[in-house]
């Protein structure tokens, strides 16, 4: 499809191409595009922008990412298919594995999504077939594999566009969850330890700079960032950001003029 350049909604279609692309290659999950639809939803409530909440949780991000003794970067189709070569960066600047862990887990689209982030310059990629063999307590079947190297292992799990189910459970094993979430609502979202609630699309490439900013920086600086991190407020001010736009809309002109 062509997509005219002068389109309102653009941005939001070529995302929407992207994910379809992956479908075909394998890479995303039907239901993916059903979590897609979900974000974009809440993106628009959001204005489709980065917000100051979301820049304070990418900060924290960083310095967990970059003070974990052994973080994993746990990728799903829709993640691959959108942010392939911002998530291969990302594991470089900080250190980190990249584990394939899938809601709908078939051997077909790991390796589909391996290959797709090897292409982008990925050298290592866990969790694929017999690479899975650990288990998350209290999930079940397929949900709950991971690999012994990586998310098993891990002090700190990204996990962006995650399950809640999933979340709750890296939590339980005592794993510090950080989460990219456009629903502040969403249980991912409330059940990790670190919320970033904005677009993928928008958060990983500021998340690659600001880690690449903090990789320098003491050990004690970016504790200090860790210790002053509240994601019950973050939370709560995405909610409020979604209120007060939604309240200047309302008391706008809301209607479109067509002549
Ligand atoms: P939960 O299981 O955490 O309660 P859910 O069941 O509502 O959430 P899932 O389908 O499990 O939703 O997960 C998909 C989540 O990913 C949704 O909350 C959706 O808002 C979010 N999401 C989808 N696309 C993006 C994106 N591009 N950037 C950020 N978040 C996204
Ligand atoms: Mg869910």
């Amino acid at each position: 499809m062509r997509i005219p350049p002068n389109h309102p909604r653009r941005e939001s279609l070529l995302l929407r191409e992207k994910i379809v692309e992956g479908y075909k290659r394998g890479i995303v999950a039907l239901e993916g595009l059903i979590a897609h639809g979900r974000g974009e939803c809440f993106d628009y409530l959001l204005g489709e922008k980065t917000h100051d909440f979301a820049y304070e949780a990418i900060r924290a991000a960083a310095a967990a990412l970059l003070l974990a003794e052994y973080p994993v970067l746990s990728v799903n189709g829709n993640t691959a298919m959108l942010v392939p070569s911002e998530i291969v960066k990302l594991a470089r600047i900080v250190n980190a594995k990249i584990e394939v862990n899938l809601f709908y887990r078939t051997r077909e689209r790991e390796e589909a999504i391996a290959d797709w982030l090897r292409k982008h310059g990925a050298t290592e990629v866990l969790g694929v077939g017999e690479d899975a063999s650990a288990t998350i307590p209290e999930l079940f079947s397929e949900r709950r594999r991971v690999s012994p190297r990586g998310i098993l292992r891990a002090d700190v799990v990204f996990v962006p566009l995650e399950d809640g189910d999933r979340t709750e459970a890296l939590r339980r094993m005592g794993k510090t969850v950080i989460a990219v979430d456009l629903n502040p609502l969403s249980r991912t979202a409330r059940a990790a330890n670190i919320t970033i609630v904005d677009n993928i699309v928008r958060a990983l490439p500021i998340l690659v700079e600001e880690a690449n900013k903090l990789r320098k920086a003491d050990r004690s600086m970016l504790r200090r960032i860790l210790e002053g991190y509240d994601n019950n407020h973050v939370l709560s001010r995405a909610l409020i950001a979604i209120k007060n736009r939604l309240e200047r809309l309302a008391n706008s002109k809301i209607v479109l003029d067509i002549s």
